[in-house]
């Protein structure tokens, strides 16, 4: 690629050190950050109407010149503005109320474009109408009409941001190099780079937008195609180990599990054993609801591994996860041979010596632990399989650090936040998915009521009445970002009221995030032991933990929770036997936290939810795509763009198998930008 676009924007005509530091907090540092900057919406001037053609009370957009200007004061007192605005057909006047500030923005002579409805006062008038102001014709980006509206952030404005684009475009635009090779502008009849980048930020008309659109979302799902291509390509090549998975094990192994396998997991478990045995190391993502028995399938292949004499790191997101998980392995494992071990930040200096020596002379099996097993001191004497419990809180980098500890250790993924089915395959195409999706056996899914303000003195006694039972009860109070300290303030003040006004007989505790972990651990303890009925949270996370014995989970404004994250935490009540109930407490203000509330009553198929929540919210803030790996992206949008993004797998998958290298000299632009878009985690991938 061109030098030049590698050049700080310090070198761009009317950017100076103190704007090129603004807009570096925009992400935006060199020429081509600046072309690639894109707007995120668009102000439509473009059918451009005669004023002569005004209907009263419907919606016009015009073009035209001020001739007049009027600050005046109405009888009241209000201020108006009015500023006469004329085409070759007419006059109608702008019309702003208490704005007088706004009349140094207009100068007799200036041209604009007008969007409002119309009026008819003495005189054909536009109220507060939507205004742009034409640019000089030369450097003219507003000429055409759509205007484009870029995020913005303090100390800068639309115009000025605006210009210094439009500036960009016009020094390099043209010297843009086309990342896409040849053949696939022409297969697609895309526009070049240079003209889809001009377009997209000054559009000529909405055709050619939605053309230079088209162009760009397929090129940036291309290159996070051939991204993944790469990858899977690279992981396939590693040397990994060929484990030994016969009649012989299968056998041991199932004499550990004291339960038939659902017929998921025995396919699950068949996809993983195929896995093992080949020479390539395994790299899968397990995707499962909450209690569809991942752990358990986690467990199988981990004994493979352990029969064939290698061992087994098992990580979680928690140290209460992983201490479930050890409980969980132990309970299985007590009457086996195999070494099981837990290490967490909190293991005392002594125990954590030893263990570390035991895992570096071979001595320890299977280690479970948080991600403090990737810390640097730690080394395996033959670390062979790898289980990482996701939970959504891994990155993609702490996976790696993983994998060279081992020699080429083969790794799974659990991960109880489905993704639906067709957005898995295609997105993480660098690894191969299994879908847990059959629940075992005497599971009874949670009852699910939307609970109104009226209804809640009728649920308050039925939570009583379960208490009386001897079951006991979630209370989950969301924390909202921006006001934490209040939302926190107000899950404190809810848990004295719950248990001065509403539940006095019962015992209630607290759990939030600001609490120490030793605290929260303590609190979780008790809860577990039944010392409190009723836990009141603020925090998903750590209530992982499996509590058969509570059978209500109460959350509190459940309408400013996600899809997922209610699905998750309903998915914390019902592992006993008992029926269990999920109360959503709240008054949804929007359609889509109706329509959030309503798919939690209907449906319990994780995967189903997935599909809704993804519709809903936008892939944006469908799963934080970092804690995936993904890099950001800039005009995709996965749900709306699924189509292209699976066009685009299919050629980023032929090119890498065709040049696993990318070595001819076309794809040069490719390489250097996935490698700009995988910036800070470039070490997962072997390109050239
Ligand atoms: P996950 O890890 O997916 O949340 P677990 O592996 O913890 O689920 O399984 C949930 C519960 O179901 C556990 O108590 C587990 O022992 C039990 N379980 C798992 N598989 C089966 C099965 N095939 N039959 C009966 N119970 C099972
Ligand atoms: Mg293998």
């Amino acid at each position: 690629m061109n030098q030049l676009f590698n050049q700080p924007i310090q070198y761009l005509k009317g950017v100076g050190p103190k704007r090129s530091e603004i807009l570096e907090r925009l992400g935006i540092k060199t020429i081509l950050d600046l072309l690639y900057y894109f707007p995120r919406d668009y102000n439509d001037f473009s059918k451009i109407q005669k004023i002569s053609e005004s209907k009263i009370g419907a919606k016009i957009t015009i073009r035209g010149t001020i001739a007049g200007i009027q600050n005046r004061v109405a009888r009241g007192g209000k201020p108006i503005l009015e500023v006469f605005v004329s085409d070759e057909t007419g006059t109608i006047a702008a019309t702003w109320f208490n704005q007088p500030f706004l009349v140094n923005k207009f100068h007799v002579g200036d041209r604009l474009f007008l969007h409002g409805k119309v009026n008819s006062y003495k005189y054909l008038q536009l109220l507060s109408p939507e205004y742009e102001m034409l640019g000089d014709e030369v450097s003219g980006f507003t000429t055409w009409g759509i205007i484009p509206v870029y995020p913005l952030t303090e100390h800068i404005s639309q115009t000025q941001l605006r210009k210094i684009i439009h500036s960009a475009i016009q020094c390099c635009a043209d010297l843009l190099d086309d990342t896409l090779p040849e053949a696939l502008v022409k297969k697609y009849n895309f526009s070049h780079a240079a003209e889809a980048i001009k377009h997209i930020h000054f559009p000529p008309s909405p055709e050619q937008l939605s053309r230079a659109k088209n162009r760009l979302v397929y090129e940036e799902l291309f290159i996070l195609e051939v991204a993944m291509a790469l990858r899977r390509r690279s992981i396939k090549s590693e040397q990994g180990i060929s484990f030994k998975a016969g009649a012989n094990v299968d056998g041991h192994i199932r004499k550990i599990i004291p339960f038939p396998l659902t017929g998921a997991q025995e396919r699950v478990v068949h996809e993983i054993k195929e896995d093992m045995k080949n020479t390539k190391p395994m790299n899968r993502l397990l995707q499962g609801d909450v209690g569809s028995g991942k752990t358990v399938v986690a467990l199988y292949a981990a004994l493979i591994a352990v029969a064939n004499g290698y061992q087994v790191a098992f990580m979680a997101p928690t140290e209460i996860l992983a201490q479930q998980h050890f409980h969980t392995l132990q309970k299985f494992l007590h009457a086996s041979q195999v070494r099981l071990c837990l290490l967490t930040g909190s293991s005392d200096a002594k125990y954590k010596k030893e263990t570390l020596s035991q895992l570096s002379n071979g001595t320890i099996d299977l280690i479970v632990g948080t991600h403090a097993l990737i810390e640097e001191t730690i080394s395996f004497k033959n670390l062979g399989f790898v289980v990482i419990d996701e939970q959504h809180k891994f990155g993609v980098l702490q996976r790696l650090k993983l994998r060279k500890k081992g020699v080429s250790p083969d790794v799974l993924i659990m991960t109880a936040t489905p993704i639906p089915r067709t957005l898995a395959i295609t997105l993480f195409g660098d690894m191969d998915i299994s879908f847990l999706d059959e629940m075992p056996p005497g599971r009874i899914p949670a009852k699910t009521y939307w609970i109104s303000k009226n209804k809640e003195t009728a649920a308050y006694e039925f939570i009583r009445g379960e208490i009386k039972k001897g079951r006991q009860v979630f209370v989950i109070y969301p924390l909202v970002e921006q006001s934490e300290k209040l939302d926190l303030k107000s899950a404190v003040t809810e848990a004295e009221r719950l248990q001065k006004e509403i539940f006095p007989e019962c015992k209630v505790g607290l759990l939030h995030g600001k609490m120490k972990s030793s605290e929260k651990e303590q609190v979780m303890k008790d809860f577990k032991e039944k010392r409190y009925d009723i836990l009141v949270s603020t925090i998903i996370i750590e209530v992982g933990i499996d509590i058969p014995n509570a059978t209500v989970m109460v959350i509190e404004h459940a309408e400013r929770f996600g899809l997922a994250q209610l699905h998750q935490l309903r998915g914390r009540i019902g592992r006993g036997c008992e029926q269990s109930y999920c109360l959503l407490f709240g008054i949804p203000k929007t359609a889509i936290s109706r329509e959030r509330l309503r798919t939690m009553v209907k449906t319990h198929d994780g995967f189903k939810i997935a599909e809704m929540d993804f519709k809903l919210r936008g892939p944006g803030e469908f799963f934080g795509t970092r804690q995936h790996g993904l890099p950001e992206l800039k005009i995709s949008n996965l749900f709306h763009d699924f189509p292209i993004l699976q066009k685009a797998r299919k050629d980023a998958f032929e090119i890498v198998n065709n040049d696993p290298h990318l070595s001819s000299e076309e794809y040069q632009k490719i390489k250097q930008r996935v490698t700009e878009m995988f910036k800070d985690r470039l070490e997962l991938f072997t390109i050239g």
